[in-house]
């Protein structure tokens, strides 16, 4: 089985092709500039790459048609037609309370994707934009949903509600939704599978450090608490979101200095977190390298992150009365020993216990915590196009 996975931005969209039973790529790429000139890159083992090649994007059905065209190129493509692939799954970023799992698209599901908007207006639009292309260009086949809220609809009322007037909650939806839920879930069922327990077994705490950075409770396999809020903006510092604040700060930087509320969430949202506070980069490898140079700045961004990190893991901990293993994944967490090391240390006294030499890995799945460790450290890489496509292809069998 071939499932074609859809990451639809308003100018971009990213694809891959995958076989979800046998967990093999035969083929992924990106579409950029759709609407402006097109750019087309396309990458599938053993065959010619195109690297940023000019196509004309004018929409995104010409850019779902140059996947296709490039698919089933008779030198360069993976399958022989259309005919081979068999679904395509659509990562949607927000499903509200309405979608608690992944669902076969149908103009139901399309109508309450379009009702989230107002709680992801960036995103649900351009993600509905790549489905109806899909649809136009790929007529017949069918099409799955994959939210990355989906996964935290487990949550208990007292996890997701905000301490405000209820109405809010019960009007306008105002409530804690979280975010990665795809790469939760997918690391989550990977650490089951590595410690040979059922899911329902098993107490976790997964971690996603990225650029975008979410801690997520998993209970009995189901997300009971996430960092993530209303909008990705809240939890741990990120590369440039500020993660949790007092909100008081808003009125009184606002009023300070004269900026609007747009402004304002300009600044949380692109100009703080760790770039804010280091004022060097939002990329932690360039933190590190700062701080290796002397600047303290540099250092103080990583170390607040990190305790961010190791706070929400106690008090996971303590949400579950327990924990089994802690999961590292994304981009810090797969690459980043020092990092890994440093929001695990500390940690002894609730039963973790790190392996300095198991921890020298990046990329791959390993257990770094010592053999006498109570609580497993898993470093798991996660892959949410794999579990968009194993979704789909559970829904379309
Ligand atoms: P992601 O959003 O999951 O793609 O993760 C991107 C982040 O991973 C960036 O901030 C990178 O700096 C970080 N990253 C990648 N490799 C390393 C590394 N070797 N050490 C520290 N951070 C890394």
């Amino acid at each position: 089985m071939n499932v074609l996975v859809i990451n639809a931005g308003s100018s971009s969209l990213k694809y891959q092709l995958l076989n979800p039973e046998t967990g093999v790529l035969l083929a992924k790429g990106l579409c950029e500039r759709i609407g402006i000139d097109g750019k087309f890159t396309y990458k599938a083992d053993g065959k010619a790459a195109k690297n940023a090649v000019d196509v004309s994007m004018p929409t995104h059905a010409e850019a779902i048609q140059a996947v296709m065209d490039a698919l089933t190129d008779p030198e360069n493509g993976v399958i022989a037609s259309m005919k081979e692939i068999d679904a395509v799954g659509h990562r949607v970023v927000h499903g509200g309370e309405a979608f608690n799992k992944s669902v076969l698209i149908t103009d139901d599901v399309l109508q309450a994707i379009e009702d989230c908007i107002p709680l992801a207006p960036l995103h649900n639009p351009a993600n509905l934009t790549g489905i109806r292309a899909c649809q136009k260009v790929m007529p017949g086949v069918p099409m799955v949903a994959v939210f990355d809220t989906a996964f935290h609809q487990t949550m208990p009322a007292r996890a997701y509600m905000y301490a405000l007037p209820y109405e809010y909650y019960e009007k306008d939806k105002v409530r804690r939704y979280g975010f990665h839920g795809t790469s939760h879930k997918y690391v989550a069922g990977r650490a089951a599978a590595m410690l040979g327990k059922k899911p329902e077994e098993l107490k976790l705490i997964s971690c996603h450090l990225g650029n975008g950075s979410s801690v997520t409770a998993v209970d009995g396999g189901k997300s009971v608490d996430t960092s993530m809020g209303f909008t990705p903006l809240a939890g741990v510092p990120m590369g440039t979101r500020s993660g949790d604040l007092d909100a008081g700060i808003l009125q009184y930087v606002m009023n300070k200095y004269g900026l609007s509320i747009d402004e304002m969430l300009n600044v949380l949202n692109k100009k703080s977190g760790v770039q804010g506070v280091s004022g060097v980069s939002s990329d932690f490898r360039d933190l590190t390298d700062a701080f290796e140079k002397g600047n303290e700045r540099a250092g103080l961004a990583v170390d607040m992150f990190n305790y961010g990190v190791k706070k929400l893991i106690g008090a996971y901990a303590a949400a579950m009365g327990g924990v089994d293993a802690v999961i590292f994944t994304a981009g810090v967490g797969e690459n980043s020993a020092a990092q890994r090391m440093a929001i695990a240390s500390g940690l002894e006294f609730m039963g973790v216990k790190m392996d300095a030499e198991a921890n020298k890995v990046r990329g791959k799945e390993a257990v770094i915590s010592a053999p006498d460790s109570r609580v497993k450290v898993l470093l798991i890489p996660t892959n949410e196009e794999l579990m968009i496509a194993m979704d789909t292809a559970a829904l379309v069998k």
